[in-house]
């Protein structure tokens, strides 16, 4: 994705300042939420199913007649699938073989006035993908499903189709809701000249299916060939970052971040509980405080940390209240806070317990969980933002007013940076929040 240096003018842009926006050139729902999201909008609420295909659901007459013409070759062959679901990865590459048939190798996605990039501009890293053994065994299964969906007139050939592919693996962002949650998976043209650091300068947020590229520091110009975003979830280490980014994007990171060591990912606690010292398992004593880091403790500390993890890989489908206060309680005075699998663990209990309505366990591991957060996603970031409004959200609910203003003020200055003003997270969820705080605090 790299992009030459250019000439650009000396004007300071602040945090907070939408670089890019644009619509996407494909992009398809994801298949677990299609029948809660529109297929053209990706707004959810009352949704009408397409009567032909019964595959794909609209808001309204006006979404399904603006989805046509793209949808109008999917829909016989959607319903010759049907009920078996077409996986989101060959929806996406039939669209773009549709859509590239329609013309769209000629579109163009600018990311500054004059600057512009087009299909084929996008990196495929074919030679990379031609000797990934992962990637090889998916490519071939989406060939088999993709020449029964389309007919020969549409298929490429199998180097074209690979080509696709790539830019696919390499270049797809996805789509999130106003909750960070993943609706659907889309190419935007512009914003993938993007490259990525682990301490990005930029962030990538949604409006329906419009991205919007907001700058989280203050620049001294506007220069795209140092804007960063991050492609991974920034809550892990090091070293299981710079992997995943060699695995899925075929390069070793050496941004900032991962030059430097980073001791927290794994760290213990010191066995003097009045001392909070990062402790090294391998180290015999605290750094800090010389209290002795006997061998009994290192052996429950590894048991600990493969007790989390089995645990924690176990909850990738769903979080678990109950499991995740047994890690939480065997982590105790051995894991230091800023163990990831500790924080980890926080945003299970945390999850699980929103998902139960146990509002004050949410909220007690909400509060423990932005220490976490703080130093693994940085003070301005979506996300930290999205918990201080669900902590504040919770305390409402349970009728703490003055607190809940405290944190609805906090997500308010991390989501104007993130979002700005106008996101619909600010002006359906936020705002009135924070009414409601200002209204119950000044009462009670
Ligand atoms: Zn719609
Ligand atoms: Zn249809
Ligand atoms: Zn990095
Ligand atoms: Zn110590």
């Amino acid at each position: 994705m790299r992009i030459k240096n250019q000439r650009c003018k000396r004007v300071p842009v602040n945090k907070g300042t939408t670089i890019l926006y644009g619509k996407p050139f494909a992009y398809v729902v994801r298949s677990v939420v299609r029948d809660e999201r529109c297929d053209h909008c990706l707004r959810s609420g009352k949704l009408l199913k397409c009567s032909s295909c019964q595959y794909v659901y609209y808001c309204d007459r006006n979404c399904q007649k603006e989805s046509w013409p793209i949808h109008k070759t999917e829909c016989t062959r959607l319903k010759k699938v049907s009920p078996k679901v077409l996986p989101d990865a060959a929806r996406l590459m039939a669209r773009i073989i549709l859509k590239l048939n329609q013309g769209g190798a000629e579109e163009v996605g600018y990311y500054t006035e004059k600057n512009f990039r087009r299909f084929k501009d996008l990196m495929s890293h074919y030679s990379d993908i031609k000797v990934d053994v992962k990637r090889m065994e998916h490519f071939t299964m989406l060939y088999g499903v993709l020449s029964q969906f389309l007919d020969e007139t549409f298929m490429p050939n199998i180097a074209e189709l690979m080509g696709i592919y790539g830019r696919i693996c390499t270049n797809s962002f996805n789509i999130l809701d106003i909750n960070m949650n993943t609706i659907g998976v889309g190419i935007y043209l512009g914003a993938s000249v993007i490259d990525h650091s682990c301490k990005p300068n930029a962030v990538v947020v949604f409006e329906g299916t419009t991205i919007i590229v907001r700058t989280l520091t203050d620049l001294s110009s506007l220069d795209w060939s140092q804007i960063r975003i991050s492609y991974v979830d920034l809550l892990n280490s090091n070293k299981d970052r710079r992997e995943e980014l060699h695995s899925s994007y075929y390069f070793w990171c050496d941004c900032e971040r991962c030059k430097k060591e980073e001791p927290m990912a794994e760290v213990a606690a010191c066995p003097n509980l009045s001392c909070n010292s990062l402790c090294s398992i391998e180290a015999d004593e605290c750094e800090k405080c010389n209290t002795e880091i006997s061998v009994e403790f290192k052996e429950t500390f590894r048991e600990v940390v493969d007790f989390t993890a089995h645990h924690l890989e176990k909850m990738k489908t769903m979080a678990y209240l109950d499991v995740s206060k047994i890690c939480l309680k065997k982590q105790k005075g051995i894991m230091h806070k800023f163990n990831i699998q500790h924080v980890r663990t926080l945003e299970m209990a945390h999850i699980a317990a929103m998902n139960l309505k146990c509002w004050e366990d949410a909220e007690f591991y909400g509060k423990e969980l932005v220490p976490g957060y703080l130093l693994y996603y940085g003070e301005i970031h979506p996300l930290t933002g999205l918990l201080y409004l669900t902590i504040g959200k919770i305390q409402l609910h349970l009728e703490k007013p003055k607190e809940a203003l405290q944190a609805l003020t906090k997500a308010n200055t991390v989501l104007t940076i993130t979002h700005g003003d106008k996101h619909s997270i600010m002006e359906e969820e936020l705002r009135p929040l924070l009414y409601q705080a200002d209204m119950e605090s000044n009462s009670a």
